[in-house]
């Protein structure tokens, strides 16, 4: 069985334990940088990126975190996750810098603090994923080594590259465990 984790600070943890286990992987919470240790992928949830990376840096995991990818390990962050992954935050908070691209937070504005839309996702196929947004962030100026996987008006919500995936809205507050399965087959 392979084992992810999820990085459990703050924000929407259980949720992804759940999709964890619906996928047919075995979860683990991870608070320090050696509950890592023997992982075959990470989840960094949604949540309020500043508070997360703050907490990150006081428990030293963000070098830890770039080491994991850099073995090759999968990572996949929603919402806050996807800010963190980023290469770059608009305002130049720091991030982890793993996903080419630039991250605007809170993109779609203040009238539209949460969503729902419905995402047509190639590797889907016909029935549409339908994503809830909660003051969601989208990506900018992706590199070619990035590979855009759904857009809503134009915006990039959901990406990959290499071994990290990123959504910015949340999979883990729907039945539908497509994002999750997505994950685990093709990138962990
Ligand atoms: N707007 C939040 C941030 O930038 C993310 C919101 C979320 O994760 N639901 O940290």
């Amino acid at each position: 069985m392979k084992k992810i984790g999820v990085l459990a600070l703050q924000g929407a943890v259980d949720e992804h334990i759940q999709m964890i286990e619906s996928v047919g992987a075995l979860p683990f919470k991870v608070k320090r940088s050696s509950d890592l240790d023997g992982l075959d992928g990470l989840v960094l949830p949604g949540g309020e990126s500043t508070t997360m990376r703050k907490i990150m840096k006081r428990y030293d995991l963000m070098e830890p975190i770039r080491a994991f990818s850099k073995e090759g390990k999968a990572i996949f962050g929603t919402c806050a996750g996807l800010v963190l992954l980023s290469k770059e935050i608009e305002g130049g908070e720091e991030s982890l810098g793993l996903i080419d691209a630039t991250a605007i937070r809170n993109g779609f504005g203040r009238q539209k603090e949460s969503f729902e839309a419905e995402l047509n996702v190639e590797a889907f196929g016909e029935s549409a994923f339908e994503a809830i947004f909660i003051r969601a962030p989208y990506l900018i100026e992706p590199s070619n080594e990035v590979a855009v996987l759904a857009t809503v008006e134009n915006r990039i919500v959901a990406a990959k590259q290499t071994n990290i995936l990123v959504t910015a809205f949340h999979p883990e507050l729907t039945n539908d465990n497509r994002w999750m399965n997505y994950f685990l087959e093709k990138m962990v």
